[in-house]
């Protein structure tokens, strides 16, 4: 990739990093709290919900749906002047966790709020892969 670098979330950071770590291996992860049942995202070292400390990190198929999504036709950031517009969307997964990230395989103008979403696994380089969603229908 040439151009500058876009920013991106540290892949070794210590509580993110397992999330980042998980995903280069194809898997989406999320902090479960014992002591509730909490399915955390962001990464935290208390619960927010119950406020237990830890949480075992587990997978989820990451089904979901979008919850809401903006079009960006302005370049914030150098890195992104050749995919304007693109859309970045929240995503509501089946298993309670809301991510920011993109929508792909489809065209920005059918975009729909609601859609039915599965996440796909894309690698920027060897250290980073990127958790982006494309519709599913039927699921
Ligand atoms: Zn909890």
């Amino acid at each position: 990739m040439s151009g500058p670098m876009r920013p991106v979330s540290d892949p070794e950071s210590s509580l993110v990093g397992h999330f980042w770590r998980a995903a280069r291996e194809g898997r989406l992860e999320f902090q479960h709290c014992a002591a509730c049942g909490y399915l955390r995202w962001p990464p935290a070292v208390l619960c927010p919900e119950c406020l237990a400390p830890g949480g075992a990190w587990i997978e989820v198929d990451g089904l979901g749906a979008i919850w809401s999504f903006a079009i960006y036709e302005q370049v914030y950031h150098e890195a992104f002047r050749g995919e304007v517009p693109y859309n970045v969307a929240l995503v509501e997964l089946e298993a309670g966790p809301r991510l920011i990230t993109n929508i792909v395989g489809l065209p920005n103008e059918q975009l729909q709020i609601g859609l039915r979403v599965r996440p796909i696994f894309e690698a920027l380089g060897p250290d980073l892969t990127l958790v982006r969603f494309r519709p599913s229908p039927g699921s």
